[in-house]
């Protein structure tokens, strides 16, 4: 027998109609790729949305085409969002910090078929164009007045291309699973993976991430995404903020640690989000300038490990409360947040820094599980590794056009890639990718673990451990540390500090200092290209 319930489709759309009907006034503020703020609200965003979508329909944009964006987070990205969100077409984001090859692979890969793009990389488009034969028009997110001349043939400033559509039109009406966007993730060999989320992915997701124990947000809050739109639906916040009423403020194309705490300040930001490099910058900012934080609350940390340095800053100096995060492009992206549960309110401050080192405990709707090899469950005691395998609404069940069916186990679990611990209270912790572990005598030895402890030496701005072979383990660790400025750590000194911290056997055999570590389009360490480096390296214990 089924329920009598009404049938209301989980659409995007239905947020903002929300956000617009009962919290008209609230603002959404921005930096602009222009240069100065600019403020609008959720009714006015709607009002503009609709008019993307008519003016899209015009172009002949129709239900189920995708249409790339390469823009900032900026209240005109997520006009373009809501407005092809409204007509089931598909948002499509693409990562301006991926490598030209990348770009022109996946805008074809889509086959999309307009481009919005910011003021910034306009001139990368322009180089690229001739090879992504799919696209039909660039609309550049600027006004006629910032319209820089271009040797694109059909180019037209935003607010122009807009000038010919009012806000007379009703959202389209579809089923909850129809697609809503398309983000690439770029793994480090093979082509980017397409992840195509549905409306009703999204909806659920912004449910998810709202709740107490997750990003714990209301109508009260002003909440900054700075993690961009083009990483992983920024977090669900274009979709949680409207959700639940609370204000936004979008950094736009300035992501440096002063240009983030002037947005934090004048916004009046309670809540936030990014990668740790994003708040190491930051700190350091806040630090050379002897500055506070007058309003900020909540700051949740993900994408790559929070070092325990980071999160003691954060709440000893600065009374900020961190949420330490992990997700993945695949889980929308929000898989864990380490909130504090009742079994471990009664932790004095260290031992809860101790803890927040972990990525957390998974919200409803995301199972969790970690397995062997052989896709056999392993003890959640906190100290078995395993591979990390997730299953729930909101992540993915598969990529685009079918690559990557490898991820996707025949019981309806993904395999992140990731290796994890979970501990008897449900809290899940990262110990490496699957391909970075080190594996020494038939032993595990994360890497993550060794890095968060070398940068909370004084001495150190930046550390990647990687496995090096050896005669008799296989593989040994070698740390790589870059230095702060000013300041010349040595091996010894770095070795000794590690003293007591770990097991004997974790001990690195050997630390080398380099200018730079290189990263990845997502912020990264890239490990492929320092194991490339290091390949032959000898280790003094071999
Ligand atoms: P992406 O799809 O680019 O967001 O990358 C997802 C990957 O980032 C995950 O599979 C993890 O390897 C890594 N990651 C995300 N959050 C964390 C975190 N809090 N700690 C450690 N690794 C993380």
């Amino acid at each position: 027998m089924l329920g009598s319930m009404q049938n209301w489709p989980l659409l995007c759309t239905k947020i903002i109609d929300h956000a617009a009907l009962l919290h008209p006034h609230r603002t959404v503020t921005t930096r602009s790729v222009e240069g100065p703020i600019h403020t609008t609200t959720y009714a006015e965003l709607r009002s503009r949305s609709l008019r993307v979508a008519k003016r899209l329909e015009k172009h002949g944009v129709k239900y189920g085409d995708r249409v790339a964006t390469l823009a900032w987070n900026t209240w005109r990205h997520m006009e373009v969002w809501y407005g092809l969100l409204g007509l089931g077409a598909i948002y499509h984001t693409v990562n301006p910090r991926l490598f030209h090859d990348q770009i022109v692979w996946i805008v074809n890969d889509a086959e999309d078929r307009l481009l919005f793009v910011d003021l910034t990389f306009l001139p990368v488009i322009e180089k690229y164009i001739a090879e992504m034969p799919t696209l039909e028009q660039v609309i550049v997110l600027t006004d006629a007045e910032h319209m820089p001349a271009t040797t694109l043939p059909n180019a037209v400033p935003y607010e122009e291309w807009l000038k010919d559509a009012d806000d007379d039109f009703a959202w389209a009406e579809f089923d909850e699973n129809t697609a809503a966007g398309l983000c690439y993730t770029s793994g480090t060999t093979g082509h980017p993976k397409g992840v195509l989320y549905s409306h009703r992915s999204n909806v659920i997701h912004a449910f998810q991430a709202s709740q107490m124990d997750m990003f714990g947000c209301g109508s009260r809050d002003v909440i900054m995404p700075v993690v961009p739109m083009f990483h992983a639906n920024c977090w669900s916040l274009a979709f949680t903020a409207p959700m639940v009423g609370a204000a936004l403020v979008m950094p736009g194309a300035k992501l440096d640690g002063a240009s983030v705490y002037e947005m934090l300040q004048i916004g009046k930001v309670t809540l936030t989000a990014a990668v740790p490099t994003v708040w190491q910058m930051l700190l350091g900012h806040m630090e050379a300038k002897k500055l506070k934080l007058d309003h900020l609350e909540r700051v949740v940390i993900g994408g790559a490990a929070c070092p325990r340095a980071m999160t003691e800053k954060f709440e000893k100096v600065y009374d900020v409360r961190v949420a330490h995060a992990w997700g993945m492009t695949e889980t929308s992206p929000l898989g864990t947040i380490c909130s504090i549960k009742p079994e471990t309110a009664a932790l004095d401050i260290e031992a809860r820094l101790d803890l927040q080192v972990k990525q957390g405990v998974p919200p409803f709707g995301v199972e969790m599980k970690i397995t062997d090899d052989r896709n056999v469950e392993r003890p959640r005691d906190g100290r078995a590794f395993g591979r990390l395998k997730v299953r729930g609404p909101a992540i993915a069940g598969g990529y685009f056009k079918g690559m990557g069916k490898e991820n996707f186990g025949e019981d309806g679990f993904f395999d992140t890639g990731d290796v994890a611990t979970i501990d008897p209270n449900g809290y899940m912790q990262i110990t490496d990718r699957a391909k970075d572990v080190i594996k020494s005598g038939g032993e595990w030895i994360s890497t993550i673990d060794l890095e968060n402890l070398a940068i909370a030496h004084p001495d150190v701005l930046e550390a990647a451990v990687i496995g090096v072979a050896h005669p008799k383990w296989d593989e040994r660790p070698l740390l790589i540390i870059v230095p702060k400025p000013g300041r010349s750590p040595t091996r010894e000194g770095i070795l000794a500090y590690y003293e007591d911290k770990i097991a004997k056997w974790w001990m690195p055999d050997d630390v080398v200092f380099i200018e730079e570590i290189p990263h990845t389009a997502t912020g990264k360490i890239q490990k492929m290209t320092l194991r490339d480096r290091f390949r032959g390296y000898v280790l003094p214990t071999a």
